[in-house]
């Protein structure tokens, strides 16, 4: 049975817990950063944070501010455009059980700006030194062993779930009718298109440039090409492996 996230923005503190969780089940290593005047550290996602809890502030017409916390990561989409980009095979996997969009070694080979062009959400990176393309793999070791990704783990306020789609499609539509109750604009993120489903309680916009998709993403001249001629590299690939 496939898997699904269930993010509940509205649980959220921003404590960030999900977001060192991750980076320690993954070994990643420290990167310097600076104080640029919003709680939300580091800027953006790196080939080191693979998860990253966004920060922003609003002001409405009475002076009124709200914080909006998105802990940031793959969808993990059910139709991955970043694996149907890809021009080499066995560099972004799909695990038939759980759904997780798994990123190999290979990405090493892939042309990273396709790659990233071809994500709704914005969330593949490059390791400069591994010269890999790098992202949230739903903790897959953690998964098949049956234990919670390590955000989920971290999450002391309870903002996160992971179980069956069914059930975190359920958890998400039950949880959505009682917020809407006091936040009219409540929604779910993408619900029928990702396996990482986010509660928001206003304009997602507001979270995120990218908490949504847009609809079906037009394919750039670069993707088309590498389309075209996935044939013919296949082909020379298979020639030079004799
Ligand atoms: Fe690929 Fe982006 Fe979807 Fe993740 S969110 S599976 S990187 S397209
Ligand atoms: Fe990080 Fe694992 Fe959570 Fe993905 S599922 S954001 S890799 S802790
Ligand atoms: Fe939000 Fe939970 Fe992450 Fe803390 S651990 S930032 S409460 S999702």
């Amino acid at each position: 049975m496939p898997k699904a996230f269930f993010i509940d923005t509205t649980k959220c503190t921003a404590c960030r817990g999900c977001q060192v969780g991750c980076k320690e089940w993954k070994d990643l290593p420290a990167v310097p950063t600076k104080q640029t005047g919003t709680h939300q550290n580091p800027p953006d996602l790196n080939p080191y944070n693979l998860k990253l809890v966004r920060f922003s502030e609003h002001m409405d017409k009475n002076g009124v501010v709200s914080w909006y916390f998105f802990p940031d990561q793959c969808r993990h989409c059910l139709e991955a455009p970043c694996k149907q980009a890809s021009s080499v095979e066995g560099a972004i996997l799909q695990d038939a059980a759980s759904g997780a969009v798994i990123y190999t070694e290979k990405t090493a080979q892939e042309d990273f700006e396709i790659i990233r062009g071809a994500c709704p959400y914005n969330i593949p990176r490059l390791d400069p030194q591994t010269k890999r393309i790098v992202k949230c793999d739903m903790c897959i070791d953690r998964v098949k062993a049956n234990l919670l990704p390590m955000c989920v783990k971290s999450c002391a306020m309870g903002a996160m779930s992971f179980g069956e789609r069914a059930d975190m499609l359920k958890m998400a539509a039950d949880r959505l009718a009682v917020i809407k109750k006091k936040f009219p604009k409540a929604q779910l993120c993408n619900p029928d298109d990702v396996a990482v489903i986010y509660l928001v309680a206003d304009d997602p916009k507001k979270y995120h440039e990218f908490a949504v998709a847009l609809g079906p993403q037009p394919m750039t001249r670069q993707q088309l090409l590498a389309g075209a001629f996935e044939p013919l590299r296949r082909m020379a690939r298979a020639m030079q492996q004799g």
